[in-house]
């Protein structure tokens, strides 16, 4: 895989054996008795390092670096600043989305989790300064586009790459628990037609349980339940047949310690079916004591890429649900609704009206 995506391209790391980098800490005594250290004794060590012996000096610099001295952005304008048209024109236009934001969560950026606050001693079981934590990103699924003759969308690429979350394993979880931690909307339901009882297909994860990570040229199965299959079957015969580089299997249980990934590096999971997500190991640490110590808190998720909310075309208030294709009664081909607007445009005494296909609608964002 390496001939091809090369890791200079992606400016990836060494490879990195986690359990014997990381085994070099235990030979160290550390002290993890006190939880942190006070501000004038990271004053005196920032002084030291600056080299900054005069106490007056000393002060004037903690005055002048006070984060008292920050202004605030969250402010609201002044009434001075209200007089431009520009500011009302803002304000008015804050105050009349204030309850749809509230509603369906219309954040663009990345929402930050606090993972810290919800360690509790009693549970702490974690030992600063020997175990270990890893960070992986996980992408949306995009399309990879092989010829375009558009000028925007280039062949062989991936330039569609999205953020999706972000998830910190310990050492010991295993990659069955990181995929349990991945979320995406085809995990949600399944999206066949439904026109004839409009009730959406749940559980797609216990229909269709397959999947894979392939890491280092290993195709890791997940194997828990008896009805999984070898979705890297087809691939490795395939490879095999051109003589490429052997690929390896073995399954999903591994513990993250036992790998060695490049950091940096795009690897694959693959579910249901085709549903193709490139994942990066980003960051690996020892566990501080300020860490969350507690291992039932992980795999945890720490940032969510908040997209839109898609909103039902009839109501333009709740969130879609529905999507309605090939309607002789609907004015676009497509058309996105909410329960109730399905349910009472497309149905009389349960009946349905007129001839349309309808498929449900599943969006990660009505599970966060
Ligand atoms: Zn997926
Ligand atoms: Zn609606």
């Amino acid at each position: 895989m390496e001939k091809i995506y090369k890791p200079e391209k992606f400016n990836a790391s060494e490879k990195i054996n986690l359990k014997a980098f990381f085994g070099f800490f235990d030979k160290f005594d550390f002290d993890c008795t006190s939880n942190s250290i006070s501000e004038e004794e990271r004053n005196n060590a920032v002084f030291c390092k600056l080299g900054i012996d005069d106490t007056l000096e000393q002060h004037r610099l903690v005055t002048d670096c006070s984060i008292d001295l920050l202004d605030n952005v969250e402010e609201e304008e002044t009434d001075e600043a209200r007089h431009l048209d520009t500011v009302r024109v803002r304000e008015t236009y804050k105050e009349s989305l204030k309850e749809i934001y509230i509603k369906h969560r219309y954040h663009k950026d990345v929402c930050q989790i606090d993972t810290n606050k919800t360690s509790i001693s009693s549970e702490a079981d974690l030992h600063p300064g020997t175990d270990f934590a890893v960070s992986l990103r996980i992408y949306h699924p995009f399309r990879f586009n092989y010829q375009s003759s558009s000028r925007r969308t280039k062949a062989n690429s991936y330039m569609n790459l999205k953020f999706s979350h972000e998830i910190i394993v310990l050492g010991s979880n295993t990659l069955e628990q990181l995929r349990d931690a991945i979320l995406c909307s085809s995990d949600l339901g399944l999206c066949v037609e439904v026109t004839e009882k409009p009730t959406p297909v749940v559980d797609p994860k216990t229909v269709y349980p397959s999947g894979f990570f392939f890491i280092d040229n290993t195709f890791y199965n997940d194997f828990r339940n008896p009805s999984s299959i070898d979705y890297s079957e087809v691939i490795r015969t395939w490879a095999q047949d051109r003589d490429i580089a052997p690929l390896h299997v073995a399954t999903m249980s591994i513990q993250l310690k036992e790998l060695t990934p490049r950091f940096g590096y795009p690897y694959v999971y693959l579910h249901q079916g085709n549903c193709e997500h490139i994942c990066v190991f980003s960051d690996a640490w020892v566990l501080s004591p300020s860490s969350n110590l507690n291992s039932k808190m992980y795999p945890m998720c720490i940032g969510i890429h908040q997209a839109y909310s898609k909103l039902c075309h009839i109501c333009g208030t709740e969130g879609a649900r529905w999507i309605c294709l090939d309607s002789d009664r609907l004015p676009q081909d497509r058309m996105l609704f909410c329960n109730t607007c399905f349910k009472s445009y497309n149905y009389s005494d349960n009946n349905k009206i007129g001839d349309f296909k309808a498929y449900p609608y599943y969006n990660t964002t009505s599970i966060i």
